[in-house]
């Protein structure tokens, strides 16, 4: 992958657009069959096979998301992974991030949101706008989340996510393979969305894969610094984020699905 002398990834290594590959709901049906009982890392290769470099993993180096890097890089260090930088992530997060790139001798892809879109946000609202309300709170993770990742998949063919089935009710449905329509169509690819928590520890255990140390201090999702809190035991997983919004459905945006299934 070049880099430009001005630090930003080139076109041509994201893939481009030219050639962009889309898959119909046949042959997603079909790959969600063929994958049906098998385990994560089938999954990986093949998309690693089939789609690299138009495929990446998309990671905010969460547990599940560690499982799936040590996963990836396994099959090959090339293997692209990147994270949204809201510019409000915990400094514990940024200390696992480069605890990746030692490990795995690997690069990470980060994408920040659009300067002149915060700069105008907080300008209007303020630094800590997403307290003063939910439309606050969805622009803001849609202006430094949302925004950033439809930019970045327009380049891809295929993204990988670590989202699980237990995590949330709006997750309850999700497949190993789906098309992304709120992204453009693009391929989603969910290994993990048959898994536990349980078996998402056992595996960080078993391999002393390295891991966001603020989930030793209660953390069991992490997200922006300001947004997430610490859980009380027998609490919900993702009780901690947006924690003042009782009636949310403790999304971000980035995982709507915007086909009506
Ligand atoms: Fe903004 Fe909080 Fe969303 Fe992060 S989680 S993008 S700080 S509202």
């Amino acid at each position: 992958m070049k880099i430009s002398l001005s630090g930003s990834i080139s076109k041509e290594s994201r893939g481009g657009t030219a050639g962009k590959r889309s898959f119909t709901p046949d042959e997603v049906n079909e790959l969600n069959r063929r994958f049906e009982g098998r385990g994560a890392e089938g999954m990986l290769e093949w998309a690693f096979d089939n789609l690299h470099p138009r495929v990446a993993l998309a990671s905010s180096f969460q547990a599940q998301g560690m499982v799936l890097i040590d996963m990836l890089m396994s099959i090959s260090p090339d293997a692209r992974i990147f994270t949204l930088d809201t510019g409000r992530l915990n400094q514990e997060t940024y200390d696992v991030m480069d605890e990746v790139r030692k490990r795995y001798g690997t690069r990470i892809e980060v994408l920040f949101p659009e300067k002149a879109e915060v700069e105008e946000m907080v300008l209007e609202r303020g630094v800590n706008l997403f307290y003063k309300g939910k439309e606050n709170r969805i622009l803001c993770c849609e202006i430094r989340k949302v925004r950033p990742l439809k930019r970045y998949l327009t380049d891809l063919d295929g993204w990988i996510t670590s989202i699980r089935r237990d995590q949330l009710e709006t997750r309850a449905d999700a497949r190993k393979f789906e098309i992304d329509y709120g992204n453009g169509g693009v391929l989603k690819i969910n290994p993990l969305v048959d898994w536990t928590s349980r078996m998402v520890w056992d595996y960080i255990k078993e391999r002393k894969v390295p891991y966001n140390k603020l989930h030793d201090m209660g953390y069991p999702s992490i997200g922006c610094a300001p947004c997430t809190r610490a859980v009380k035991p027998g609490e919900d997983e993702r009780a901690g984020r947006w924690w003042w919004e009782n009636d949310s459905d403790k999304e971000c945006g980035l995982h709507f699905n915007h086909n009506g299934e």
